[in-house]
């Protein structure tokens, strides 16, 4: 059986999510809109689950709203607040999803100023200072990187934008279900996506604090208190809300052997493939996550060589993968393209034992091997 490894470009969905999913399916499949006793079941408990999703995060139940993921969320900020401060200008960190910035660019233009990162793939404090100081008047910052796993200040972020009357977006799709969600409740704007916590896919939410009741996503009916429109899908957000308790039950647990196995694979990575680079190694990391520049061979290769293993692992983000070019988030950290090229991302899923790590070293090596060694009829070059 295939060993997954590329948590952060999906999730399969959990027992629990099944569960919850199939029986909404079966027995809350009404329109939660609609005027009869079964429908109206049914909006009680979408009503539950906001319940339960706002307390996770300390906030009041108006204050979320179910979409469709994370995509959607942050494009809907970005255009949200054009509509409201169009004169105005954003700053946005250059390592954010393509939802972020392909937005930015299209609502925002050259009204968007792009935040650098440092060699380490984090923001600092004085760069996000410089972008206010410049006009900014909406600042996106994601929790956690999804390539290299580096997470971002946003919680020294959220007390400068405080300070500065500037409003904070937060795209916390890689951190909801792997990190505590303290003090996310306090930002402005939250984007999160169920399937990168075993919810199912198409399913997300976005927090949006009381300080902006105007907001709206996509227009249409008045669902979603008129903040997003779209007949509910309640069986996918009682998914996701049974993904994400059960994520919340087991986050100290899991966290703690992704520690333990993530640095006997990183150690194992630095000792046997001399040359070896794990970008942002310095950084705070999410603990499920390794980008690791290799000495030598594409990483298409290393991906195929890995599969043939058993072991599904990534060239880069899911999203980036069959675009031109190396990564722009490794580009950003200062990476050169031909070190970005040979770039592998692995990302463990809550069930990755120690073994799992254990034995996804072993495949590196063994591929490595095979990396070195010519090709039959091909010319033996030394790689260095
Ligand atoms: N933001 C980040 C940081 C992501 O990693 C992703 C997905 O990979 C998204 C946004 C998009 O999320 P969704 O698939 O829910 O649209």
């Amino acid at each position: 059986m295939e060993r997954y490894f590329d948590a952060n470009a999906t999730t399969p969905l959990r027992p629990e999510a099944r569960a919850a999913w199939v029986e909404a399916m079966d027995a809350f499949w009404q329109n939660p809109s609609s005027p009869y006793r079964s429908a109206a079941r049914v909006h009680a408990r979408l009503e539950d689950a906001r319940e339960t999703l706002a307390e996770l995060f300390g906030i009041a139940a108006d204050n979320v709203v179910f979409n469709s993921g994370a995509t959607e969320g942050n494009r809907d900020v970005l255009a949200y607040w054009h509509r409201l401060m169009s004169g105005s200008r954003i700053a946005v960190s250059a390592v954010e999803h393509p939802a972020v910035l392909e937005n930015a660019r299209q609502f925002w233009g050259e009204r968007a100023s792009i935040i650098p990162v440092g060699e380490q793939g984090r923001v600092s404090l004085s760069s996000l200072e410089a972008a206010i100081d410049d006009g900014a008047t909406l600042i996106s910052l994601m929790t956690a990187n999804n390539e290299t796993g580096v997470k971002q200040p946003w919680r020294e972020a959220l007390t400068l934008c405080r300070k500065r009357r500037v409003a904070l977006h937060v795209d916390a799709t890689q951190w909801v279900g792997r990190e505590s969600l303290d003090g996310l409740g306090e930002v402005d704007f939250v984007t999160g996506s169920g399937h990168k916590f075993g919810g199912p896919k198409g399913t997300g939410f976005l927090l949006v604090s009381a300080l902006h009741s105007g907001f709206s996503g996509q227009r249409g009916g008045a669902q979603e208190n008129d903040h997003r429109a779209g007949t509910e899908n309640f069986p996918a957000i009682a998914g996701m809300l049974a993904a994400l308790s059960a994520a919340e039950a087991e986050r100290a647990s899991v966290a703690a052997r992704w520690h333990e196995g993530r640095t006997a694979f990183e150690q194992a990575l630095l000792n046997d493939l001399p040359g070896v680079r794990i970008w942002g190694q310095g950084a705070e990391r999410l603990a499920n996550t390794v980008s690791a520049g290799m000495p030598a061979g594409e990483n298409t290769r290393w991906v195929r060589l890995l599969d043939q293993r058993g072991f599904a692992v990534s060239t880069g983000s899911a999203c980036a993968t069959g675009k031109e070019g190396p990564s722009y988030v490794l580009a950003a950290m200062g990476v050169e393209a031909d070190d970005a090229r040979r770039t592998v991302r692995i990302s463990a899923l809550p069930t990755a034992t120690f073994e799992d790590w254990r034995d996804l070293a072993s495949a590196f090596r063994e591929s490595y091997q095979e990396i070195r060694a010519p090709r039959s009829g091909s010319q033996v070059i030394d790689i260095p």
